[in-house]
């Protein structure tokens, strides 16, 4: 018997998870009543000319004829409601789903909670920031002697990360759009995994100034070292080291403790999808996005461009009227920003996308925003802002994956959720990646890749829930200490910092 796939409870098609030849038998209870592709919708009723078409629990299109349950529904076979305008939408009131609150014994994970902020560290991680690129080979040198001859000395503390970027000077810093990376390169400072200990390399000629990025008190030897004021290359390296030193000797006293997961705040996104990544990894990660809020976590999801298309059904999903408002406030931004650059958002399905079985524009995005889950969004932040609100966040971010992660990492998430279908080795130093493969070839594939596959889905008939509550128990236990596959082969991207002003 041929598996289908049905993601919403209110859908009227179903995804078959196999090439299907007509008259062959299928879960629904019926055959197929012709041959319907890999990926492509079926219907699971009677539906008249005019029916909605439901997917995602959303409106997909009307039908142009009359389908019967077993047939195929292609693209051609449905008229496409387009995204409205920015401007035409208007804030409803908030959203008809409800804050999933869990019942029973409320579980927690062991994280680092040393009163330092609102949520709690997974790693305990000494990060060295950086004012500016110029800096960065000096850093490079010292953090091997850092790593080789002072971290054996200090075992609670898990490892340390240079936040060196390609910021920081020859470039527009007055600019209206260098907001958004100085409060970047500012905010990764106070990640939870980081424990509020500050150390900063600065070159001292830079356009980001350390005014800029910490505050009067925190300007001190303690924390600021300034390179111009060191004589020559052996002094800059030594002072590093030693300023390391007094740094890790403070986070070696940090401990995990029982956390509850209001303590936690956590990323999603996706990269190199397939068109199993929005039926099997996504809603995945949805499911256990709901688990993880309904208990309290904060949930970040992102990509712009990737969820442009639905932004009507995310406007929708808004709790409160300033969420709205900021999500139409960093969409329109997004969309001038791609102007600017005579280009559009392209969302419309490539010919591949077509062939997997999209039909239109408004499918796959919510493909990439069945992520989300189906919460109220509760807070919408502009890139790299600081978070300090609970439930989901969208957090909007360039969808390119080396873009996303750091500035979800900004906004301060302790771990991220990575789904992939054709496969990434995606890694950051800085905290936990936890990679899902859309289907159990790419799994078996590139064994030491992959955290967890959703391909069970396909092909031993499990749902979705079962897949979320997996991930669920696997985010727990990896906040709480449990090494991912980045972190056990020392798989790691840079910190590559949004940058949507001029260099100059
Ligand atoms: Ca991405």
């Amino acid at each position: 018997m041929i598996r289908t796939i049905k993601i919403n409870s209110k859908d009227n098609v179903a995804i078959v998870t196999r090439d299907v030849k007509r008259g062959e038998l299928l879960d629904i209870g019926t055959e197929a009543r012709e041959d319907i592709p890999q990926g492509h919708k079926i219907a699971l009723a009677h539906l008249q000319k005019g029916d909605e078409v439901l997917r995602y629990g959303v409106v997909l299109g009307t039908l142009r004829k009359d389908v019967e349950k077993g047939d195929w529904i292609g693209e051609h076979d449905l008229d496409l409601p387009l995204s409205p305008a920015l401007s035409e939408l208007t804030w409803t009131g908030g959203p008809e789903c409800d804050r999933q609150k869990k019942p029973g014994q409320p579980p927690f994970f062991m994280g680092y909670d040393n009163g330092e902020g609102k949520f709690a560290g997974t790693r305990n991680i000494l990060a060295i920031s950086t004012t500016v690129q110029c800096v960065k080979g000096v850093v490079e040198a010292a953090l091997s002697r850092i790593r080789n001859e002072l971290l054996p000395k200090y075992p609670n503390v898990d490892g340390v990360a240079a936040l060196t970027h390609s910021y920081g000077c020859g470039v527009a810093i007055d600019a209206k759009d260098a907001a958004i990376p100085i409060r970047c390169v500012k905010n990764l400072m106070y990640n939870p995994n980081f424990g509020n200990e500050i150390m900063v390399i600065a070159l001292g000629c830079e356009k980001l100034t350390l005014e800029r990025l910490l505050d009067n008190e925190e300007i001190n030897s303690d924390n600021v070292l300034v390179l111009q004021d060191c004589k020559g290359a052996n002094e800059m390296v030594d002072s590093i080291v030693d300023m390391a030193e007094r740094k890790l000797a403070k986070l070696n006293k940090r401990k995990r403790t029982p956390c509850s997961l209001d303590k936690l705040c956590i990323g999603v996104q996706c990269g190199g999808s397939d068109a199993f990544s929005g039926i099997t990894a996504n809603p995945s990660i949805g499911y256990c996005s709901d688990l993880l809020t309904g208990y309290g976590a904060a949930v970040m999801f992102s990509e712009v461009t990737e969820v442009r298309d639905g932004v009507h059904l995310l406007a929708k999903r808004c709790s409160n009227r300033k969420a709205f408002e900021d999500l139409i406030r960093e969409i329109s931004w997004y969309d001038e920003y791609l102007a600017k650059g005579n280009v559009d958002r392209s969302a419309n399905p490539t010919p591949g996308n077509k062939k997997g079985g999209l039909s239109n524009i408004v499918e796959k995005a919510m493909g990439s925003i069945a992520k989300s889950g189906t919460a109220p969004i509760e807070r919408v932040l502009g890139p790299g802002e600081k978070n300090d609100a609970h439930g989901l966040i969208f957090a909007a971010t360039p969808a390119s994956d080396f873009v996303c992660g750091p500035t979800q990492l900004a906004s301060g998430i302790s771990l991220q959720i990575f789904s992939t279908g054709r496969g990434t080795p995606y890694g950051l130093r800085e905290i936990p990646v936890i990679k899902i493969a859309s289907q159990n070839t790419i799994f078996s594939r590139w064994p030491g890749i992959f955290d967890i596959s959703a391909g069970d889905i396909i092909d031993k008939g499990l749902s979705f829930e079962d897949i979320g509550k997996r991930l669920f128990e696997l985010v727990l236990e990896t906040a709480s200490g449990r090494l991912c596959q980045a972190e056990r082969n020392g798989f790691y991207n840079d910190i590559v910092i949004d940058n949507p002003a001029p260099i100059t």
